[in-house]
This record gives C-alpha cells, structure tokens and sequence, in this order.
C-alpha cells in the first residue's frame, strides 16, 4: 500500500476581501480557511515539505495519509494566519517574489501597497514551522521567457531567499506554467520543481503535485 502525500497550496487569507489587494481566485476567508484547515488535520497528518519530498524518494510502503501545506506569492495577510497554523503544528512553505518584499514595486494587476510580507518582516519568520521556498524574482509567467531570462530570474530570486535561514531549494512555478526548457534550467541549479496542477503525489518524479485550497477552487470541487 502506498497512500499519496497531498500538497495543498493557499494565497490570500483574510477577515475581508478587497479587490485592490487580491484578486478573487486567490482569496479565502479567515474563518473558511481555518474551517478547512482543521478538517484536513482530521484527514492528514501534516509534515514539512522537504519531508514529504524525502519520503516520495524513499518510501515503498506509506500506510499514514500525509499532507503538506503551501502558500504562493507571500502576500501580507498571510503574517495574520502563521500563528494559528503554528499553534495547530502544521509546517508552512511560503513561496515568495522577492522583488515585492520591498513595499514599493507592483505587482501586474494589482494597484495597492503594501500588499507583500516586507523583506524584514520575513527575515524575523524564525519557527522552524517556517520554511521559504521561490516563485521567481517576479511574478512572470516562466514559460514566456527564454532559458536565459528563466536562468538570470531564478539566479536572482535564489542569491536573495537563500540568505533566509529558513530557505528551503523548491521553486513552485507561477500559475502553474512550466515546460521541459525551465525544468531543464530547475535541475541544472538542483532545485525541485513544484507544480499547482491538481495532482497525488506516490514517488518522486520530476516535481511535486499540488492541489489549490483557495475558497474559489473547492467551490469548483477541484479537491475530492
Ligand atoms: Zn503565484
């Protein structure tokens, strides 16, 4: 028997939505999102990223149903929600732009700021509950770029995220898109590619599945 390791991915979680801040696929009430997150703790047991990834490696036999818990692009509402996920023991990578940890630079499409945890804010995330993965320099879609542009943004994204003490070597791919070019470009640099593309996880192969927990996507049912 091998049960899969579910990778769960999460954007903005807040009391209220505003669409200055966040746009409405990306965005999950407070209390749905805790309501969610205590039933899959019932369901699963959570362990670290890099712990699932070493179990996928390994594991022949996996009989516990465990889960991991993702959160894309870093945005600042997301500081208000660490505590409860620490206090519930459930670990968290945070995939993050380190071009907006500035509180200055916009993202495409959105008009507010700040709207991104800030490069000291995220400098003092110090639980070992925490870890900091990469979503590229920006948040550019890397399938529209050439292998050197892909390259010189992962190079920047990593010389600044691995001077976090928490910084883990995955790179969760913006919306999702990749193709066998930035593969290529991930795996020269020995990092692991993350994926949003709905799937299980059995072993190991050329990246991490993960499903969506935003409100948007479970309306959808993309979960089952
Ligand atoms: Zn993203």
């Amino acid at each position: 028997m091998l049960c899969p390791i579910e990778v769960f991915v999460f954007h903005a979680v807040s009391d209220r939505y505003d669409e200055k801040l966040n746009q409405r696929a990306d965005w999950t009430p407070t209390d749905e999102f805790k309501t969610n997150i205590l039933a899959l703790k019932d369901k699963y047991h959570f362990i670290s990223l890099d712990e699932a990834f070493q179990k996928l490696r390994r594991d022949l036999i996996r009989t516990i149903n465990y889960a991991v818990l993702t959160c894309d692009d870093g945005f600042a509402s997301v500081m208000d929600i660490l505590p409860f996920l620490e206090k519930q023991q459930i670990p968290v990578t945070l995939f993050v732009n380190p071009k907006y940890m500035d509180g200055v630079s916009k993202r495409e499409g959105y008009t507010d700021n700040p709207q991104y945890i800030l490069k000291d804010e995220m400098w003092n995330l110090r639980s070992p509950m925490i870890t900091i993965g990469m979503h590229g320099y920006e948040h550019n879609d890397a399938t529209q770029m050439s292998k050197e542009e892909f390259a010189h943004s992962v190079e920047k994204c990593m010389s600044i995220l691995e001077q976090h003490p928490q910084y883990v070597p995955f790179y969760a791919y913006t919306w999702g898109n990749y193709s066998p070019m930035t593969q290529q470009v991930l795996i020269e640099k020995e990092l692991i590619p993350v994926f949003t593309d709905g799937e299980s996880n059995y072993r190991y192969r050329q990246g991490i599945g993960r499903k969506p927990i935003d409100s948007y996507y479970l309306k959808k049912k993309v979960i089952n």
